[in-house]
């Protein structure tokens, strides 16, 4: 099951974007001319996603389930 974000500036509970950090040409690059740093590279990409909320662009949407989220959706309504 996928996991459904809460966005604390505009309420919108939904998948957020996600995007890599880093670029993939550098990858690249770092993979043909030195081996270890392109998989040091690789790895710092892929665990360092940033996401954003879908309608304003938020880049700090919570989890839906989290208990801060929890409170938000029971205090709008
Ligand atoms: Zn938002």
């Amino acid at each position: 099951m996928a996991t459904e974000f809460f966005c604390t500036s505009c309420g919108t509970v939904g998948k957020p974007r996600v995007r890599n950090r880093g670029s993939s040409a550098i990858e690249i690059i770092l993979w043909l001319c030195f081996i270890i740093p392109g998989l040091f590279y690789t790895l710092w990409r892929m665990g360092r996603k940033d996401r954003y909320c879908r309608n304003c662009n938020a880049p700090n949407p919570i989890p839906a389930s989290s208990p801060m989220a929890q409170r938000h959706l029971a205090g709008v309504r």
